[in-house]
């Protein structure tokens, strides 16, 4: 048998990212909402994801404009750290010597959390080139650069170290990728007994497919919604043992319904997201898992 080779591997396109990847990355790089950008100004904890816990409704009853809608944007930052917190409250325990991998890791909130939290050294990945330049601008603000690093590459094939990581995540970014793939990754990176945490918005399958306001959602953000069933699917098949599921449903909702009230911040995807919440056609999950 003959198998023909290339001439050069050099003629090949490098990176190899598709065309769909592209198009993520562009509407990464494009991104300015304000509800991303303002957020994470007041302490400049930068997360694109969005919030869990109760709502102090007393922020509405603000006469004057400018400053209720200060206190609207501080109290959903406050949840969107609360967010943050959670996951990275069942990354540990971890050690200041510990590696951890923040994959689709937005402006860099999240690796910020962990390193402060554990004071660990972390790899944040995105596919927006935008985003982790910004990242490590704010990493060397805060003087953590030496351990906090953001790099531009596909989180599906990072080129970063096998078995070097104590914990790795994503926060709302699994539904960019292909399941199979993105977990291939993570249990290469991870250490034996490593501990691998998802937040995700997923479909339910007791519902039955993607509902119209997950389709909805989908269009939005140019994303695939995975179902549950997927995750649970993609983690068996690479040494993903899940420890810990939790439905954050119930917990994101008042998130949504004070976004839905602050007129300066909202990008009109707020009553898509309510509707599949209450239509039971979409949940909110964090799952927890250890590499075997
Ligand atoms: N985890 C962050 C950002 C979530 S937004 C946070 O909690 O704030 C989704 C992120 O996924 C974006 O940063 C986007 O660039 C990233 N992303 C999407 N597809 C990706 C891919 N294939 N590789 C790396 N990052 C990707």
């Amino acid at each position: 048998m003959t198998i023909h080779h290339p001439a050069s591997t050099a003629q090949l396109p490098v990176p190899a990212q598709s065309s769909y990847q592209n198009r993520v990355a562009d509407y990464w790089n494009a991104e300015q909402n304000p509800v991303n950008l303002q957020l994470g100004m007041i302490d400049d904890l930068y997360h694109h994801h969005y919030g869990v816990g109760d709502v102090q409704w007393s922020v509405l009853d603000e006469s004057d404009p400018e400053r209720r809608r200060e206190k609207i944007t501080a109290e959903l930052h406050r949840l969107e750290v609360a967010q943050a917190e959670l996951l990275a409250g069942r990354l540990g325990p971890l050690a200041p010597t510990d590696r951890v991998f923040d994959a689709g890791c937005g402006r860099g909130g999240g690796s910020i959390t962990a390193n402060l939290r554990y004071d660990c050294h972390a790899d944040g990945v995105t596919i927006s080139a935008k985003q982790a330049q910004f990242a490590n601008e704010q990493a060397r603000a805060r003087g953590v650069d030496g351990k906090v690093r953001y790099h531009h590459r596909n989180m599906l094939d990072t080129g970063l170290p096998t078995g070097a990581y104590a914990a790795s995540w994503n926060n709302e970014s699994t539904m960019y990728v292909e399941l199979d793939l993105l977990f291939a990754e993570h249990s290469r990176l991870l250490r034996h007994g490593g501990r691998y945490v998802v937040i995700t918005g997923c479909y339910n399958d007791t519902y039955g497919r993607a509902s119209r306001e997950v389709s909805l959602i989908n269009a939005h953000y140019i994303c695939d919604i995975h179902p549950r069933s997927a995750y649970f699917k993609a983690m068996a098949k690479n040494r993903l043992v899940p420890v810990h599921v939790e439905d954050l449903t119930a917990a994101t909702v008042p998130y949504w319904e004070l976004r839905k009230e602050a007129d300066h911040l909202v990008t009109g995807i707020e009553d898509a997201f309510l509707t599949a919440y209450e239509n039971g056609s979409f949940q909110y999950l964090m799952i927890v898992a250890d590499r075997i």
